[in-house]
């Protein structure tokens, strides 16, 4: 898969994304990642890519010139681009699901007050928000699709990360599970798995997942 991602914070993607998993999916050729700066798409002497709203109110807006030309620029034939923004629909696991299947990704991230409307209604095929919360900027956001999306990706997990039985996989939260030692000061493992009867383990599993899910996420269960 290709993602491309349009910033005013390249410099923040480095870290997150140059280690572990997502590292190894990208040096294995499985995730194609590049971050652009905005303001490359500019052409005054400031690199101007935001501006005052008409009407007033505080802040500034993301300018429409810098991003039209950039995701003109960068968009190919099947491109999605996805803007970030606390207006858009909530990301979560099926999101990721879906958007594990395109080719290519155009991550359009904001800052200060947000985007000019015109991106939002001419340029975005999608707008995702992670959650109900407003941040500083778009770049967290993007990370946090990035790398939700690239596991996700066949043969960047390995078998003991499965992405197949996990929390949100299955409607449920994630049984609980422990290992070694099977006591810890006084502390034991639940009886059931350490007998080694495979049906009964899945079974015990199966309930603690749907008793975990009622108790802290019944909105789950609707
Ligand atoms: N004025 C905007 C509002 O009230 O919805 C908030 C703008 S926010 C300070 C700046 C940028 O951060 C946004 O354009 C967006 O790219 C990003 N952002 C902040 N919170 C986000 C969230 N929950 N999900 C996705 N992107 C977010």
């Amino acid at each position: 898969m290709k993602i491309d991602v349009l910033t005013l914070f390249p410099a923040m993607f480095a870290g997150p994304l140059d280690e572990s998993i997502i590292m190894r999916a990208r040096q294995a050729g499985l995730l194609d990642l590049t971050i652009h700066q905005l303001r490359d798409w500019t052409h005054d002497r400031h690199k101007t890519v935001d501006d005052r709203p008409f009407g007033g109110g505080p802040g500034m807006l993301l300018k429409p010139e810098p991003i039209f030309e950039a995701v003109e620029s960068l968009k190919r034939a099947g491109t999605k681009v996805i803007l970030l923004s606390p207006s858009g629909r909530k990301f979560n696991q099926a999101i990721a699901r879906e958007l594990a299947q395109e080719k290519d990704l155009l991550l359009v991230t904001g800052h200060y007050e947000g985007f000019d409307e015109r991106i939002r209604e001419t340029l975005a095929d999608d707008e995702l928000s992670i959650g109900d919360y407003v941040l500083t900027n778009g770049a967290l956001p993007a990370m946090v699709v990035i790398d939700t999306v690239a596991r996700l990706l066949p043969g960047v997990l390995g078998d003991d990360e499965s992405s197949q039985d996990e929390s949100f996989s299955h409607g449920l939260l994630e049984y609980p599970q422990w290992t070694r030692p099977a006591e810890f000061r006084g502390l034991k493992v639940p009886e059931v798995l350490v007998g080694g009867h495979h049906a009964e383990i899945e079974k015990w599993r199966r309930a603690q997942a749907k008793a975990r899910t009622a108790e802290q996420r019944p909105d789950l269960l609707k």
